[in-house]
């Protein structure tokens, strides 16, 4: 059960219910969610229940059988937006999430965020921590790839996505990064997700290969516990019989997803086909399902990239799947949302030649 309390209820009269919860042995656990108080009860009988529903400081009790409470869209009762580097995420918005794999060499960087940006991309994705399945592949640059990212953002305004492996790098990695990213193989590591959370920062949460939904929302549900409810989910495919493609692309725990919680939800069409040529399909499937944004892989130099070479679009590539999403966004009621050149310092073109 969740118990929403009016803005005006004291300390005191939020004691008084905790202490009644506890005596019909329920758990409690509070939370701010906007401007209001909201009490999290798990366990207790229906005493616990009828004793809420009678005080006059409480506006509103939403009955769960979900274990999601947080994240569910009972809590606010519509989808939520976040708001970041500028930018709203959800609602109207549809944004376009683009950059390599792995943060290589500045160069790379660089050109790459200025063409995806030209594009319309409003956020430049990049690992400078690489989850990588051997540990004899490149492993990112580390401080290094950070401090190019915090660079790209000075030159071309784009909000920076970039992913954290560990607890011990998280304030590392949050001192620049807009968006942290959970990616996949972290999806369930619940220490890492309460000290991300920690840092008030918005979240993008992979779901995990293997991850149900329910896990994945419940994963979402350790950060918003913590009081962070910037969260973006983000289906990347998941592991079944296929080959032909690297993952199999599940756009119905996107519409599941959507429909279960407030939050925003984006596809990885990159990570989920392995291959450039469903990219655009996948994207354009995303969009019809009612995801909220794309993330999604672009180097300078695809077959040269130290990570991911084959499921990396070129500039050129990535230019055309953006004017091919314009009329489905149309069509699907949303706004394509895309970096003005206003937003850069000096406005306009930045200038960066590489
Ligand atoms: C990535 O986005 O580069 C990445 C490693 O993704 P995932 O965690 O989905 O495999
Ligand atoms: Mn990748």
């Amino acid at each position: 059960m969740l118990v929403v309390f009016s803005k005006d209820v004291s300390q005191e009269e939020i004691a008084g219910v905790e202490r009644r919860i506890a005596e019909c042995g329920g758990d409690v656990r509070l939370v701010q969610a906007d401007d209001r108080v909201v009490m999290v009860v798990s366990g207790g009988d229906t005493g616990a229940m009828e004793f809420v529903s009678k005080l006059p400081y409480v506006e509103r009790r939403v009955l769960m059988e979900k274990p999601y409470k947080l994240v569910s869209k009972a809590l606010h009762g519509k989808v939520r937006t976040v708001e970041v580097a500028g930018h709203e995420i959800g609602g109207r918005f549809f944004h376009v999430c683009a950059g390599p794999c792995s943060v290589e060499t500045r160069e790379q960087l660089l050109y790459t965020a200025e063409r995806v940006s030209e594009s319309g991309a409003t956020f430049l994705r990049g690992g400078a921590y690489k989850p990588r399945s051997s540990p004899y592949s490149f492993q990112g640059l580390g401080k290094e790839g950070l401090d190019l990212l915090a660079e790209a953002r000075r030159i071309t305004g784009l909000g920076i996505i970039t992913e954290v492996l560990s607890e011990e790098d998280v304030d590392q990695v949050a001192a620049v990064a807009d968006v942290l990213q959970i990616g996949a193989r972290n999806a369930l590591n619940y220490a890492l997700l309460r000290r991300a959370a920690g840092t008030g920062k918005a979240i993008l949460l992979k779901r995990g290969m293997c991850s149900r939904v329910e896990e994945w929302l419940l994963a979402a549900e350790y950060i918003a516990i913590q009081g962070n409810e910037r969260i973006i989910l983000c289906e990347r495919g998941i592991r079944t019989f296929e080959t032909g493609t690297r993952s199999t692309l599940d756009l119905s725990a996107v519409a599941l997803a959507k429909r279960e919680t407030h939050l925003p939800v984006f596809v990885d069409p990159s990570h989920a086909a392995g291959r450039t040529d469903l990219i655009g399909d996948l994207s354009r499937a995303a969009l019809a399902v009612g995801a909220d944004g794309l993330l999604v892989e672009v180097h300078r130099y695809p077959e040269r990239a130290l990570s991911d070479s084959g499921q990396q679009l070129s500039p050129e590539m990535f230019d055309d799947l953006m004017s091919s999403l314009e009329p489905f966004t149309q069509a699907a009621g949303r706004i394509l949302e895309r970096r003005s050149s206003s937003d850069l310092a000096g406005g306009g073109h930045s200038g960066w030649s590489g």
